[in-house]
């Protein structure tokens, strides 16, 4: 090998999706609220106190929308954007009992130092990112509805194209009326202002038919959202 070969000036390189990713969910601490009690009982520091430890840290809330929003903003995919909404939200983030407050050693006692998503989630969602975003835009719906229900529905397979339409929200209606009536309060309420395509919508000729999103579009219909947006399959 020549010696003095030209040596290619490094560029910087952008992080991977899935680093961005990783990065903002490893760093929530301007997220959260939370609360603890001090316990210094058995205290013999002279002056200041050196060795209360935190008991009883309880996290009382958690910004998950800031989270969500600041990592669909790496990309400007929209279907992109979509999945990995879904797959945080396969993942559980909103649960506050994956979540801890970190707490470490300080020189006047314990310290409580933001919060941690559990290590396995944020290593999930990454990797499931990492997947999903290498497949064509089809793929990635396929994929991704494959998480989350754990299997494809027949009439999804031979589906070709997944594109983002606008459509009125009265032309979709519910194929399972039973299934609507069960669906849960607090999620139809926090949908009011999804961002993100409103759901799954299998197109044949004129007919509509949701495949996926019950709760988000149940959400535009009692906040009468009258244009939604949508995933079209065809
Ligand atoms: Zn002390």
């Amino acid at each position: 090998m020549k010696k003095n070969a030209k040596m290619k000036k490094p560029v910087a390189v952008e992080k991977s999706l899935s680093q961005k990713i990783y990065d903002r969910l490893n760093d929530c601490r301007y997220d959260v609220e939370y609360d603890y009690d001090r316990d210094s009982s058995g205290c013999q520091c002279y002056d200041y106190c050196r060795c209360s430890r935190i008991v009883n840290a309880k996290i009382i809330s958690i910004n998950i929308e800031n989270i969500i929003l600041d990592i669909t903003d790496f990309t400007n995919n929209k279907i992109l954007k979509y999945c990995i909404d879904r797959i945080l939200s396969i993942g559980d983030i909103n649960n506050l009992s994956n979540w801890e407050v970190n707490i470490c050693n300080g020189y006047y006692g314990e310290e409580a130092n933001g919060v941690s998503l559990d290590r396995n989630i944020i290593n999930n969602i990454c990797q499931k990112i990492d997947e999903i975003e290498k497949l064509s835009d089809i793929d990635k719906i396929k994929k991704v509805l494959e998480e989350e229900y754990g299997y494809l529905l027949d009439v999804i397979k031979p589906m070709t194209s997944a594109k983002i339409e606008v459509i009125k929200t009265s032309e979709i209606n519910f194929p399972n009326d039973v299934y609507v009536k069960k669906l849960d309060i607090k999620r139809i309420d926090r949908y009011k202002d999804y961002l993100f395509p409103r759901g799954i919508v299998l197109k044949n000729g004129t007919n509509l038919r949701l495949i996926d999103g019950y709760h988000r579009l149940t959400s535009a219909k009692k906040n009468n959202i009258e244009n939604i947006e949508v995933i079209i399959l065809e």
